[in-house]
């Protein structure tokens, strides 16, 4: 039975922030995605990584560390709770020996949730966990897509001829139709590359790559405008892979780049995006492994909540 019932994180006035079970924002666990708007969902699986490995352990660090997020928005006064229904939605089944079982199996876990009209907030996982979630997402029609990333991701193969590494999703999304690249835009791309022309085929496609070196050019409302431009009123994922951070904020993952952009740049960029059409998100490539303070997983944590409002608001809009 499908009801309006809300779910609000655990009192902190009641059960202190460091009691209780781990969930995302301390929020109940609901399998059940007829009950939800939006589902925050693990993604325990780092099968496509190709060089240094531990984003497995992702979701249970960053549940940890969001219970140290409150309820409501600094700046927008907004509980993502009061205008929608969303909960920890649990993991996703990965296996991490079988890669393809687990696209497979990802994607079938996401698709339960679009398929009960709720959108997914996912935490990774690497970045080839994006792919089976488009699977799901852009299943119908293909969707644009803000993507922040020191890398494009846009490789065509890996270790002779590889085709599905946390290198490759989008280029994969793209082929299958998943993403429209015209509506898609990278921010923060920098860092050395496997050969001088690995930019030219996303750039082929029509995909947006706005470097760190443009980025600082432009200014950050500058490229605010321009994502908001180049992805438009369509329906829109955002993907956020946590190494667009400078390894000074985000040291724990794989493939650290530095000269990245900054917390305080990333929130404010994220604030820009209110009142676009967005029907999910991630946040990709938390290595607890190589996060010994805690501060990548605390990052990710903010930045979910980040975007947990972000789509909130865009719910509510479509409901009015
Ligand atoms: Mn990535
Ligand atoms: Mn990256």
């Amino acid at each position: 039975m499908m009801t309006n019932q809300r779910y609000e994180p655990i009192d902190s006035g009641v059960t202190p922030r460091f009691a209780g079970h781990s969930t995302f924002m301390r929020l109940p666990v609901v399998s059940d995605p007829r009950q939800l708007d939006i589902a925050i969902v693990g993604v325990p699986w780092d099968g496509g990584t190709t060089n240094r490995p531990g984003p497995r352990h992702g979701p249970r660090q960053v549940r940890e560390m969001s219970s140290l997020i409150r309820r409501v928005h600094s700046v927008t006064k907004i509980s993502p709770y009061e205008l929608c229904r969303v909960a920890d939605f649990g993991d996703a089944p990965a296996n991490p020996i079988d890669l393809d079982r687990s696209l497979e199996s990802i994607r079938a876990f996401f698709a339960q949730i679009v398929e009960a009209r709720a959108i997914p907030l996912a935490i990774g996982g690497d970045h080839l966990s994006s792919l089976p979630i488009l699977r799901a997402v852009g299943d119908k029609r293909p969707v644009g897509m803000i993507h922040f990333d020191a890398h494009s991701d846009t490789v065509d193969t890996y270790f002779g001829g590889l085709k599905y590494t946390h290198g490759t999703p989008f280029r994969r999304a793209i082929e299958e139709g998943l993403l429209d690249p015209k509506r898609v835009v990278q921010i923060g791309i920098r860092g050395s590359t496997y050969s001088a022309g690995e930019r030219d085929w996303p750039l082929q496609q029509g995909i947006r790559i706005i470097s760190i070196e443009e980025f600082e050019d432009l200014g950050i409302d500058a490229v605010i405008h321009e994502a908001r431009r180049v992805v438009g009123e369509a329906p829109a994922y955002v993907s956020f892979d946590i190494d667009a951070l400078d390894p000074a904020y985000a040291p724990g993952t794989g493939t650290p780049e530095i000269a990245g952009l900054t917390s305080r740049e990333v929130i404010r960029m994220l604030r820009g995006l209110r009142n676009l059409n967005l029907v999910g998100a991630d946040v990709v490539e938390v290595s607890p492994p190589f996060d010994p303070s805690g501060a990548t997983a605390l990052a990710a944590a903010n930045i979910a909540f980040e975007l947990l409002c972000l789509l909130a608001e865009a719910v509510a809009k479509r409901k009015n």
